[in-house]
């Protein structure tokens, strides 16, 4: 029996194209910066401490691991550095909501795992601060009160796909992974749940941008050795109700 439901963010809750997405995102972040890191290099930087802290093993939180790869030889500057983030994240990152839809029948799929009681985590991949990922889910017309857990760079030791990432969320949710579903577009890092336990379901509302949309998280993840994994269900989310009403059964 499912009693919680995990849902990936990027191309799940929200529909937009990645590539074009972080084509925005590094010229505006990379401003913040500029009187440290050379902005025709911050893309490299960024992208490269963002593959190391991938690879945690759960030694230390997200967090540390990246700002001891993004700030390199300079650790004196984490604590500035990140405040600079944090305060991009608050000002200008916002514009970049504009890029974004959300995928039709999100509403009606929330209302109904609320009335089925259903427990509800965030399952975005934690490389983002908290309020991002909130920022984010926000953008799809949900509000992130619903989700009992969203997992984010400061509270999570490992990232997607590896499995301890499920079995991470999962303690939290307090939920075994066999009582989990997670929903997802990507067929690596969110069908890696499977891996763990957990059923999945592989959404398909982002198919007509996913191969540009897919490009830069496979850059990203390049070093990792996890390959695919079979889906229990496939469909729009509209249709995460219908399997889920079976499954509570
Ligand atoms: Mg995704």
């Amino acid at each position: 029996m499912i009693r919680a439901v995990l849902f990936d963010i990027d191309n799940t809750l929200i529909l937009y194209d990645e590539f074009e997405f972080f084509r925005q995102y590094i010229p505006r972040a990379s401003a913040v910066f500029a009187d440290i890191i050379p902005p025709e290099s911050f893309a490299d930087t960024i992208i490269s401490a963002t593959q190391k802290m991938m690879q945690n093993d759960g030694s230390l939180k997200n967090r540390e691991l990246f700002l001891s790869f993004f700030c390199g030889d300079r650790p004196d500057l984490r604590e500035d550095l990140w405040e600079r983030f944090i305060e991009f994240y608050r000002t200008g990152f916002p514009a970049l909501q504009d890029m974004v839809t959300a995928p039709p029948g999100i509403q009606e799929v929330f209302s109904r795992l609320q009335q089925l009681d259903i427990i509800l985590g965030a399952a975005s991949n934690p490389i983002w601060p908290e309020e991002v990922q909130e920022m984010r889910i926000s953008w799809s017309g949900i509000n992130a009160d619903v989700f009992s857990y969203i997992t984010h760079i400061e509270n999570m030791s490992y990232c997607k796909p590896r499995e301890e990432y499920y079995y991470e969320i999962s303690r939290h949710l307090q939920v075994p992974p066999e009582e989990c579903l997670m929903v997802g577009n990507d067929r690596i890092n969110d069908l890696a749940a499977g891996r763990a336990g957990m059923k999945t379901y592989l959404t398909t509302d982002s198919d007509s941008i996913e191969e540009s949309s897919l490009a830069l998280s496979r850059r990203i993840r390049k070093h990792s050795s996890a390959g695919e994994f079979p889906a229990d269900f496939t469909g729009s989310l509209s249709g995460v109700t219908g399997v889920l009403e079976r499954l509570v059964r």
